[in-house]
Protein backbone atom coordinates (compact mmCIF):
# COMPACT_ATOMS: atom_id res chain seq x y z
CA UNK A 1 0.00 0.00 0.00
CA UNK A 2 1.14 3.44 -0.89
CA UNK A 3 2.04 5.51 2.13
CA UNK A 4 -0.22 8.28 3.16
CA UNK A 5 1.11 11.46 3.25
CA UNK A 6 -1.30 14.56 3.70
CA UNK A 7 -0.50 17.94 4.41
CA UNK A 8 -1.83 20.99 6.69
CA UNK A 9 -1.21 24.21 3.99
CA UNK A 10 -2.00 27.42 5.50
CA UNK A 11 -1.86 30.91 3.84
CA UNK A 12 0.80 33.30 6.46
CA UNK A 13 -2.19 36.04 7.09
CA UNK A 14 -2.41 36.24 10.36
CA UNK A 15 -2.90 34.02 13.74
CA UNK A 16 -4.33 30.58 13.19
CA UNK A 17 -7.98 30.68 12.73
CA UNK A 18 -9.90 27.57 15.34
CA UNK A 19 -11.14 26.19 11.92
CA UNK A 20 -7.85 25.83 10.38
CA UNK A 21 -6.58 24.23 13.80
CA UNK A 22 -9.33 21.48 13.47
CA UNK A 23 -8.14 20.78 9.90
CA UNK A 24 -4.85 20.65 10.66
CA UNK A 25 -5.60 18.61 13.45
CA UNK A 26 -7.67 15.84 10.97
CA UNK A 27 -4.83 15.89 8.97
CA UNK A 28 -2.52 15.15 12.11
CA UNK A 29 -4.93 12.36 13.47
CA UNK A 30 -5.10 10.74 9.96
CA UNK A 31 -1.51 10.59 8.97
CA UNK A 32 -0.84 8.97 13.07
CA UNK A 33 -3.64 6.48 12.74
CA UNK A 34 -2.30 5.00 9.36
CA UNK A 35 1.60 5.33 10.02
CA UNK A 36 1.81 8.35 7.19
CA UNK A 37 3.66 11.40 6.97
CA UNK A 38 2.18 15.09 8.23
CA UNK A 39 3.16 17.93 6.07
CA UNK A 40 3.00 21.94 7.05
CA UNK A 41 3.18 24.24 3.74
CA UNK A 42 3.12 27.60 4.02
CA UNK A 43 0.87 29.01 1.10
CA UNK A 44 2.17 32.46 0.35
CA UNK A 45 1.70 33.28 -3.20
CA UNK A 46 -0.78 35.89 -2.25
CA UNK A 47 1.86 38.85 -1.33
CA UNK A 48 -1.25 41.11 -0.46
CA UNK A 49 -2.22 39.39 2.62
CA UNK A 50 0.84 38.15 3.70
CA UNK A 51 1.66 39.41 7.64
CA UNK A 52 4.92 39.31 8.99
CA UNK A 53 5.63 36.63 12.42
CA UNK A 54 2.52 35.02 10.83
CA UNK A 55 4.78 31.68 9.61
CA UNK A 56 6.37 31.69 13.31
CA UNK A 57 2.37 31.75 14.95
CA UNK A 58 1.43 29.19 12.94
CA UNK A 59 3.97 27.11 13.72
CA UNK A 60 4.00 27.89 17.74
CA UNK A 61 0.11 27.48 17.86
CA UNK A 62 0.17 23.97 16.46
CA UNK A 63 3.56 22.81 18.59
CA UNK A 64 0.96 24.83 21.64
CA UNK A 65 -1.86 22.06 21.07
CA UNK A 66 0.23 19.55 20.65
CA UNK A 67 0.32 18.30 16.88
CA UNK A 68 3.43 17.46 15.40
CA UNK A 69 4.21 17.03 11.95
CA UNK A 70 6.91 15.46 9.95
CA UNK A 71 8.53 17.68 7.34
CA UNK A 72 7.82 21.17 6.40
CA UNK A 73 8.29 24.52 7.97
CA UNK A 74 9.64 24.38 11.48
CA UNK A 75 10.83 27.27 13.97
CA UNK A 76 13.76 26.86 16.00
CA UNK A 77 16.27 28.99 17.85
CA UNK A 78 14.30 32.21 16.49
CA UNK A 79 14.41 31.09 12.89
CA UNK A 80 12.02 29.90 10.37
CA UNK A 81 13.71 26.13 8.93
CA UNK A 82 12.68 23.55 6.63
CA UNK A 83 12.80 20.12 7.08
CA UNK A 84 12.04 17.14 4.62
CA UNK A 85 13.06 15.65 0.74
CA UNK A 86 10.03 17.49 -0.71
CA UNK A 87 11.27 20.87 0.15
CA UNK A 88 11.22 24.17 -0.28
CA UNK A 89 7.87 24.20 1.67
CA UNK A 90 7.06 27.75 1.36
CA UNK A 91 5.29 28.77 -1.91
CA UNK A 92 7.19 31.78 -2.51
CA UNK A 93 10.36 29.63 -3.04
CA UNK A 94 8.81 27.73 -5.58
CA UNK A 95 8.33 29.73 -8.70
CA UNK A 96 10.00 28.43 -11.01
CA UNK A 97 8.87 24.48 -10.12
CA UNK A 98 5.46 26.62 -11.02
CA UNK A 99 6.72 28.65 -13.94
CA UNK A 100 7.60 25.38 -16.01
CA UNK A 101 4.43 23.81 -15.51
CA UNK A 102 2.57 26.62 -16.08
CA UNK A 103 4.58 26.73 -19.55
CA UNK A 104 3.75 22.91 -20.20
CA UNK A 105 -0.18 23.25 -19.77
CA UNK A 106 0.10 26.78 -22.47
CA UNK A 107 2.26 24.56 -25.15
CA UNK A 108 -0.55 21.62 -24.30
CA UNK A 109 -3.30 24.03 -25.43
CA UNK A 110 -4.61 23.76 -21.98
CA UNK A 111 -4.07 27.83 -20.51
CA UNK A 112 -3.72 31.12 -22.42
CA UNK A 113 -1.56 34.49 -22.28
CA UNK A 114 -4.19 36.58 -20.88
CA UNK A 115 -4.26 40.79 -21.66
CA UNK A 116 -7.00 42.34 -20.72
CA UNK A 117 -6.86 45.17 -18.32
CA UNK A 118 -8.44 45.96 -15.10
CA UNK A 119 -10.63 48.49 -16.70
CA UNK A 120 -12.26 45.72 -19.50
CA UNK A 121 -12.38 43.12 -16.89
CA UNK A 122 -14.32 46.20 -14.48
CA UNK A 123 -16.19 46.94 -17.85
CA UNK A 124 -17.27 43.29 -18.58
CA UNK A 125 -18.19 42.43 -14.81
CA UNK A 126 -19.99 45.78 -14.81
CA UNK A 127 -22.26 44.72 -18.02
CA UNK A 128 -22.97 40.76 -16.64
CA UNK A 129 -24.38 42.24 -13.68
CA UNK A 130 -26.75 44.37 -15.36
CA UNK A 131 -27.96 41.68 -17.32
CA UNK A 132 -28.36 39.38 -14.26
CA UNK A 133 -25.53 37.25 -15.21
CA UNK A 134 -23.09 35.36 -13.14
CA UNK A 135 -19.62 37.76 -13.33
CA UNK A 136 -16.92 35.69 -15.28
CA UNK A 137 -14.10 36.01 -17.71
CA UNK A 138 -15.85 36.26 -21.41
CA UNK A 139 -13.12 34.67 -23.01
CA UNK A 140 -11.73 37.69 -24.75
CA UNK A 141 -8.16 36.12 -25.08
CA UNK A 142 -8.77 32.40 -25.27
CA UNK A 143 -8.82 32.24 -28.99
CA UNK A 144 -5.61 34.99 -29.27
CA UNK A 145 -2.55 32.81 -31.38
CA UNK A 146 0.36 31.87 -28.82
CA UNK A 147 2.87 33.27 -31.54
CA UNK A 148 1.02 36.91 -31.45
CA UNK A 149 0.90 36.51 -27.02
CA UNK A 150 5.12 35.59 -27.16
CA UNK A 151 5.24 38.99 -29.02
CA UNK A 152 2.87 41.01 -26.67
CA UNK A 153 5.35 39.84 -23.83
CA UNK A 154 8.89 40.31 -26.03
CA UNK A 155 7.04 43.97 -26.28
CA UNK A 156 6.74 44.21 -22.28
CA UNK A 157 2.74 43.80 -21.98
CA UNK A 158 1.43 42.93 -19.04
CA UNK A 159 -0.33 39.57 -19.01
CA UNK A 160 -2.12 36.62 -16.65
CA UNK A 161 -2.05 32.93 -17.61
CA UNK A 162 -5.54 31.38 -17.54
CA UNK A 163 -6.76 27.55 -17.55
CA UNK A 164 -8.58 26.99 -20.95
CA UNK A 165 -11.43 24.97 -19.42
CA UNK A 166 -13.11 23.03 -22.29
CA UNK A 167 -16.55 24.53 -22.31
CA UNK A 168 -19.85 22.89 -20.93
CA UNK A 169 -18.26 19.47 -19.88
CA UNK A 170 -19.10 17.92 -16.35
CA UNK A 171 -15.89 17.53 -14.16
CA UNK A 172 -16.85 14.43 -11.48
CA UNK A 173 -14.56 13.28 -8.70
CA UNK A 174 -15.50 11.75 -5.20
CA UNK A 175 -14.98 12.78 -2.04
CA UNK A 176 -14.47 10.87 0.92
CA UNK A 177 -16.87 13.16 3.16
CA UNK A 178 -19.52 14.47 -0.02
CA UNK A 179 -19.72 11.29 -2.19
CA UNK A 180 -19.52 11.90 -5.87
CA UNK A 181 -19.55 15.72 -7.06
CA UNK A 182 -19.96 16.44 -10.37
CA UNK A 183 -19.81 20.38 -11.57
CA UNK A 184 -20.30 21.58 -15.21
CA UNK A 185 -17.41 23.82 -16.45
CA UNK A 186 -19.35 26.52 -17.69
CA UNK A 187 -20.56 27.19 -14.25
CA UNK A 188 -16.13 28.34 -13.41
CA UNK A 189 -14.63 30.68 -14.63
CA UNK A 190 -11.30 30.36 -16.67
CA UNK A 191 -9.11 30.80 -13.73
CA UNK A 192 -5.82 32.56 -13.43
CA UNK A 193 -2.81 30.44 -12.82
CA UNK A 194 -0.25 32.92 -13.01
CA UNK A 195 -0.62 36.67 -11.64
CA UNK A 196 1.09 39.68 -13.76
CA UNK A 197 3.58 39.53 -10.55
CA UNK A 198 5.16 36.30 -11.33
CA UNK A 199 3.29 34.60 -8.76
CA UNK A 200 1.06 31.43 -9.08
CA UNK A 201 -2.69 31.56 -7.65
CA UNK A 202 -3.84 29.36 -5.52
CA UNK A 203 -5.00 26.82 -7.60
CA UNK A 204 -2.04 26.65 -10.00
CA UNK A 205 0.54 26.02 -6.75
CA UNK A 206 -1.80 23.61 -4.76
CA UNK A 207 -1.64 21.05 -7.44
CA UNK A 208 1.82 21.48 -8.12
CA UNK A 209 3.06 21.33 -4.77
CA UNK A 210 0.40 18.71 -4.28
CA UNK A 211 1.34 16.38 -6.48
CA UNK A 212 5.22 16.59 -6.08
CA UNK A 213 5.33 16.11 -2.43
CA UNK A 214 3.42 12.95 -2.97
CA UNK A 215 0.32 14.03 -0.86
CA UNK A 216 -2.29 11.34 -0.82
CA UNK A 217 -5.42 12.80 0.69
CA UNK A 218 -6.12 16.17 0.54
CA UNK A 219 -8.36 17.43 3.71
CA UNK A 220 -9.17 20.53 3.89
CA UNK A 221 -11.93 22.76 4.87
CA UNK A 222 -15.51 22.82 2.20
CA UNK A 223 -14.75 26.22 1.08
CA UNK A 224 -12.32 24.91 -1.78
CA UNK A 225 -14.74 21.98 -2.69
CA UNK A 226 -16.12 24.65 -5.91
CA UNK A 227 -12.68 24.91 -6.71
CA UNK A 228 -11.49 21.08 -6.80
CA UNK A 229 -12.70 20.31 -10.24
CA UNK A 230 -10.44 23.43 -11.22
CA UNK A 231 -7.64 21.04 -9.90
CA UNK A 232 -9.27 18.03 -10.96
CA UNK A 233 -8.73 19.19 -14.47
CA UNK A 234 -5.27 20.61 -14.02
CA UNK A 235 -4.25 16.96 -12.56
CA UNK A 236 -5.29 15.39 -15.98
CA UNK A 237 -3.90 18.02 -18.10
CA UNK A 238 -0.95 17.57 -16.79
CA UNK A 239 -0.92 13.86 -16.40
CA UNK A 240 -0.93 13.13 -13.05
CA UNK A 241 -3.37 11.17 -10.66
CA UNK A 242 -5.25 13.00 -8.54
CA UNK A 243 -5.52 12.65 -5.12
CA UNK A 244 -8.66 11.71 -2.56
CA UNK A 245 -10.26 14.72 -1.54
CA UNK A 246 -11.55 15.00 1.48
CA UNK A 247 -13.75 18.24 1.85
CA UNK A 248 -14.73 19.00 5.68
CA UNK A 249 -18.01 20.68 7.09
CA UNK A 250 -17.31 24.48 8.10
CA UNK A 251 -17.33 25.83 11.67
CA UNK A 252 -19.87 27.68 12.61
CA UNK A 253 -21.70 29.50 15.24
CA UNK A 254 -24.84 28.40 16.76
CA UNK A 255 -26.75 30.72 14.30
CA UNK A 256 -25.15 28.41 11.52
CA UNK A 257 -23.12 31.04 10.33
CA UNK A 258 -19.21 31.49 9.93
CA UNK A 259 -17.19 31.92 12.71
CA UNK A 260 -16.63 35.27 12.57
CA UNK A 261 -13.98 37.31 14.91
CA UNK A 262 -17.05 40.02 15.15
CA UNK A 263 -18.94 37.62 17.51
CA UNK A 264 -15.64 37.20 19.74
CA UNK A 265 -12.62 34.46 19.66
CA UNK A 266 -11.81 33.02 16.66
CA UNK A 267 -7.90 32.46 16.54
CA UNK A 268 -6.56 29.64 19.24
CA UNK A 269 -4.33 32.01 19.74
CA UNK A 270 -7.19 34.22 21.52
CA UNK A 271 -8.18 30.64 23.33
CA UNK A 272 -5.30 29.97 24.37
CA UNK A 273 -4.56 33.25 26.13
CA UNK A 274 -8.07 32.48 27.99
CA UNK A 275 -6.86 30.13 29.57
CA UNK A 276 -8.03 26.73 27.48
CA UNK A 277 -6.06 23.86 27.49
CA UNK A 278 -4.26 22.27 24.51
CA UNK A 279 -6.09 19.36 25.49
CA UNK A 280 -9.57 20.90 25.97
CA UNK A 281 -9.06 22.81 22.56
CA UNK A 282 -8.15 20.04 20.41
CA UNK A 283 -10.65 16.98 21.95
CA UNK A 284 -13.47 19.57 21.67
CA UNK A 285 -12.03 21.03 17.64
CA UNK A 286 -12.26 16.88 16.74
CA UNK A 287 -15.81 16.50 18.00
CA UNK A 288 -17.00 19.85 15.53
CA UNK A 289 -17.29 17.66 12.62
CA UNK A 290 -16.44 14.23 14.35
CA UNK A 291 -17.93 11.62 16.21
CA UNK A 292 -16.06 8.34 16.66
CA UNK A 293 -17.95 5.38 16.57
CA UNK A 294 -18.33 4.64 20.18
CA UNK A 295 -20.13 7.94 20.75
CA UNK A 296 -17.21 8.58 23.26
CA UNK A 297 -16.71 12.35 23.96
CA UNK A 298 -13.88 12.62 26.22
CA UNK A 299 -10.50 11.46 24.43
CA UNK A 300 -6.62 11.90 24.54
CA UNK A 301 -4.98 12.64 20.68
CA UNK A 302 -4.15 8.46 21.15
CA UNK A 303 -7.64 8.07 21.62
CA UNK A 304 -8.38 10.39 18.76
CA UNK A 305 -5.85 8.90 16.48
CA UNK A 306 -6.96 5.21 17.19
CA UNK A 307 -10.98 6.13 16.40
CA UNK A 308 -10.82 8.50 13.64
CA UNK A 309 -11.91 8.06 10.32
CA UNK A 310 -13.20 10.07 7.97
CA UNK A 311 -16.49 8.22 7.10
CA UNK A 312 -17.50 9.75 10.40
CA UNK A 313 -16.84 12.96 9.42
CA UNK A 314 -20.26 15.00 9.22
CA UNK A 315 -21.90 16.38 5.61
CA UNK A 316 -23.21 19.56 7.13
CA UNK A 317 -21.19 22.30 9.38
CA UNK A 318 -19.98 21.53 12.29
CA UNK A 319 -21.62 23.92 15.47
CA UNK A 320 -19.17 25.60 17.66
CA UNK A 321 -20.36 25.22 21.10
CA UNK A 322 -18.43 27.56 23.90
CA UNK A 323 -20.51 25.83 26.49
CA UNK A 324 -18.87 22.46 25.33
CA UNK A 325 -15.86 23.48 24.92
CA UNK A 326 -16.01 24.88 28.64
CA UNK A 327 -17.31 21.11 29.40
CA UNK A 328 -14.50 19.48 27.96
CA UNK A 329 -11.82 21.84 29.40
CA UNK A 330 -12.98 21.79 32.89
CA UNK A 331 -12.48 17.92 32.55
CA UNK A 332 -8.74 18.27 31.84
CA UNK A 333 -8.42 20.85 34.29
CA UNK A 334 -9.25 18.67 36.53
CA UNK A 335 -6.98 16.03 35.32
CA UNK A 336 -4.02 18.47 35.38
CA UNK A 337 -2.25 18.88 38.93
CA UNK A 338 -2.88 21.69 40.64
CA UNK A 339 0.87 22.81 40.72
CA UNK A 340 0.56 23.04 37.28
CA UNK A 341 -3.09 24.76 37.16
CA UNK A 342 -1.52 27.21 39.75
CA UNK A 343 1.45 28.26 37.24
CA UNK A 344 -0.59 28.70 34.58
CA UNK A 345 -3.04 30.61 36.52
CA UNK A 346 -0.54 33.09 37.78
CA UNK A 347 -0.88 35.73 34.88
CA UNK A 348 -4.43 35.93 35.42
CA UNK A 349 -3.69 36.70 39.21
CA UNK A 350 -1.23 39.78 38.02
CA UNK A 351 -3.48 40.95 35.33
CA UNK A 352 -6.01 41.44 37.49
CA UNK A 353 -4.07 43.14 40.12
CA UNK A 354 -4.57 40.10 42.46
CA UNK A 355 -1.31 39.47 43.14
CA UNK A 356 2.29 40.51 42.02
CA UNK A 357 4.51 37.94 40.53
CA UNK A 358 6.54 38.66 43.42
CA UNK A 359 3.92 37.68 46.22
CA UNK A 360 2.80 34.72 44.34
CA UNK A 361 6.24 33.39 44.22
CA UNK A 362 7.10 34.17 47.92
CA UNK A 363 3.70 32.70 48.91
CA UNK A 364 3.83 29.62 46.55
CA UNK A 365 2.18 27.01 48.80
CA UNK A 366 -0.76 29.55 49.94
CA UNK A 367 -1.23 30.59 46.33
CA UNK A 368 -1.22 26.82 45.62
CA UNK A 369 -3.79 26.10 47.78
CA UNK A 370 -5.81 29.02 46.71
CA UNK A 371 -5.78 27.61 43.13
CA UNK A 372 -6.64 23.98 44.39
CA UNK A 373 -10.17 25.53 46.48
CA UNK A 374 -11.69 26.84 43.00
CA UNK A 375 -9.89 24.39 40.85
CA UNK A 376 -12.76 21.51 40.73
CA UNK A 377 -15.24 24.72 39.46
CA UNK A 378 -13.09 26.21 36.33
CA UNK A 379 -13.97 26.10 33.03
CA UNK A 380 -10.99 28.10 31.50
CA UNK A 381 -8.01 29.73 33.52
CA UNK A 382 -8.70 33.17 33.10
CA UNK A 383 -11.68 32.68 35.47
CA UNK A 384 -9.30 32.20 38.15
CA UNK A 385 -9.30 35.93 39.64
CA UNK A 386 -13.22 36.45 39.20
CA UNK A 387 -13.56 33.01 41.42
CA UNK A 388 -10.79 33.81 44.07
CA UNK A 389 -11.01 37.81 44.29
CA UNK A 390 -13.63 37.36 47.67
CA UNK A 391 -10.38 36.80 49.38
CA UNK A 392 -8.73 39.75 48.71
CA UNK A 393 -8.74 43.42 49.98
CA UNK A 394 -11.81 44.50 51.52
CA UNK A 395 -15.08 42.42 52.06
CA UNK A 396 -18.52 44.27 51.20
CA UNK A 397 -21.53 42.48 51.76
CA UNK A 398 -23.95 42.91 48.99
CA UNK A 399 -25.48 39.13 48.36
CA UNK A 400 -29.14 39.48 49.91
CA UNK A 401 -28.85 35.89 51.00
CA UNK A 402 -25.85 36.63 53.03
CA UNK A 403 -27.28 39.44 54.74
CA UNK A 404 -30.34 37.19 55.06
CA UNK A 405 -28.02 34.60 56.90
CA UNK A 406 -26.21 37.38 59.17
CA UNK A 407 -29.42 38.66 60.61
CA UNK A 408 -30.17 34.96 62.52
CA UNK A 409 -30.43 35.50 66.09
CA UNK A 410 -27.82 33.39 66.85
CA UNK A 411 -25.03 35.36 64.57
CA UNK A 412 -23.30 37.67 67.43
CA UNK A 413 -22.56 34.75 69.73
CA UNK A 414 -21.23 32.75 66.30
CA UNK A 415 -18.74 36.07 65.76
CA UNK A 416 -17.49 36.55 69.16
CA UNK A 417 -17.29 32.91 69.29
CA UNK A 418 -15.22 32.38 66.01
CA UNK A 419 -12.68 35.53 67.46
CA UNK A 420 -12.28 34.25 70.74
CA UNK A 421 -10.77 31.02 69.05
CA UNK A 422 -8.35 33.16 66.95
CA UNK A 423 -7.21 34.93 70.37
CA UNK A 424 -6.08 31.11 71.05
CA UNK A 425 -3.85 31.24 67.79
CA UNK A 426 -0.86 32.96 66.92
CA UNK A 427 -1.79 32.36 63.35
CA UNK A 428 -4.19 30.30 61.49
CA UNK A 429 -2.56 26.90 60.69
CA UNK A 430 -4.13 24.51 58.75
CA UNK A 431 -4.95 22.40 62.15
CA UNK A 432 -6.66 25.38 63.35
CA UNK A 433 -8.83 25.61 59.96
CA UNK A 434 -9.80 22.29 60.37
CA UNK A 435 -10.86 22.22 63.70
CA UNK A 436 -12.05 25.67 64.44
CA UNK A 437 -15.80 25.26 63.14
CA UNK A 438 -16.18 21.75 65.81
CA UNK A 439 -14.54 24.25 68.22
CA UNK A 440 -17.48 26.90 67.65
CA UNK A 441 -19.73 24.61 67.45
CA UNK A 442 -18.91 22.82 71.02
CA UNK A 443 -18.57 26.33 72.74
CA UNK A 444 -22.20 27.48 70.98
CA UNK A 445 -24.54 24.80 70.89
CA UNK A 446 -24.97 25.95 67.30
CA UNK A 447 -25.01 23.46 64.79
CA UNK A 448 -25.47 22.51 61.15
CA UNK A 449 -26.85 25.55 58.46
CA UNK A 450 -27.28 27.58 61.57
CA UNK A 451 -23.24 27.67 62.37
CA UNK A 452 -22.01 27.00 58.36
CA UNK A 453 -23.97 29.13 56.60
CA UNK A 454 -23.58 32.96 58.60
CA UNK A 455 -19.93 32.26 59.16
CA UNK A 456 -19.61 31.44 55.57
CA UNK A 457 -21.77 35.04 54.52
CA UNK A 458 -19.65 37.20 57.14
CA UNK A 459 -16.04 35.71 55.89
CA UNK A 460 -16.80 35.24 52.19
CA UNK A 461 -19.46 37.18 51.79
CA UNK A 462 -21.17 34.41 49.93
CA UNK A 463 -23.73 31.97 50.74
CA UNK A 464 -22.04 29.24 48.28
CA UNK A 465 -19.06 28.69 47.45
CA UNK A 466 -15.20 26.65 48.27
CA UNK A 467 -14.73 24.53 51.89
CA UNK A 468 -15.15 26.60 54.49
CA UNK A 469 -11.91 25.33 56.31
CA UNK A 470 -9.67 26.86 53.29
CA UNK A 471 -11.30 29.64 53.14
CA UNK A 472 -10.04 30.27 56.42
CA UNK A 473 -6.73 28.77 56.20
CA UNK A 474 -6.64 31.33 53.05
CA UNK A 475 -7.63 34.60 54.91
CA UNK A 476 -5.57 34.22 58.04
CA UNK A 477 -6.05 35.87 61.86
CA UNK A 478 -6.07 39.40 60.88
CA UNK A 479 -8.11 39.27 57.85
CA UNK A 480 -10.62 36.73 59.66
CA UNK A 481 -10.59 39.28 62.51
CA UNK A 482 -11.53 42.08 60.33
CA UNK A 483 -13.74 40.78 58.51
CA UNK A 484 -16.27 39.05 61.71
CA UNK A 485 -15.81 43.01 63.22
CA UNK A 486 -17.58 44.17 59.40
CA UNK A 487 -20.06 41.63 59.50
CA UNK A 488 -21.00 42.98 62.89
CA UNK A 489 -22.85 45.41 61.03
CA UNK A 490 -25.45 43.10 59.48
CA UNK A 491 -26.31 41.48 62.58
CA UNK A 492 -30.04 41.74 64.48
CA UNK A 493 -28.78 43.77 67.64
CA UNK A 494 -27.36 46.36 65.70
CA UNK A 495 -29.51 46.53 62.49
CA UNK A 496 -33.01 46.64 64.63
N1 LIG B 1 -3.95 27.97 1.58
C1 LIG B 1 -5.26 27.41 1.65
C2 LIG B 1 -5.95 27.93 2.91
O1 LIG B 1 -5.32 28.63 3.67
C3 LIG B 1 -5.18 25.92 1.67
C4 LIG B 1 -6.32 25.20 1.06
C5 LIG B 1 -5.97 23.76 0.84
O2 LIG B 1 -5.71 23.08 1.83
O3 LIG B 1 -5.90 23.33 -0.31
O4 LIG B 1 -7.09 27.68 3.16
Amino acid sequence: MEEVRVRFAPSPTGFLHIGGLRTALYNYLYARKNNGKFILRIEDTDRTRFVDGAIENLVNALKWAGIDYDEGVFFENGEVVEKGEYGPYIQSKRLDIYKKYVDELIEKDMAYYCFCTKERLDHVREEQRIKGQVPKYDGFCRGGSLDEAKKRIANGEDYVVRLKLPRNTNITFEDAVRGKVTINTDEIDDQVLMKSDGFPTYHMAVVVDDHLMGITHVVRGEEWLPSTPKHVFLYEALGWKAPQFVHLPTVLNKDRKKLSKRQGDVSVEDFRQRGYLPEGLDNYLALVGWSPEDGEEIMTLEQMIEKFTFDRVGKSGGIFDKEKLNWVNAHYIKEYSTEEIAKLSAAYMVEANLMTEEEINKKWDWYVLLIETVKESLSVLCEVPEKVKFLFGDLDITEDDAKEELSGEQVPQLIEAFKEQLDTVEEVDLEFANTVMKKIQKATGIKGKQLFMPVRAAISGNVHGPELKNIIYLLGKNELLSRLEKAKNYTKNITE
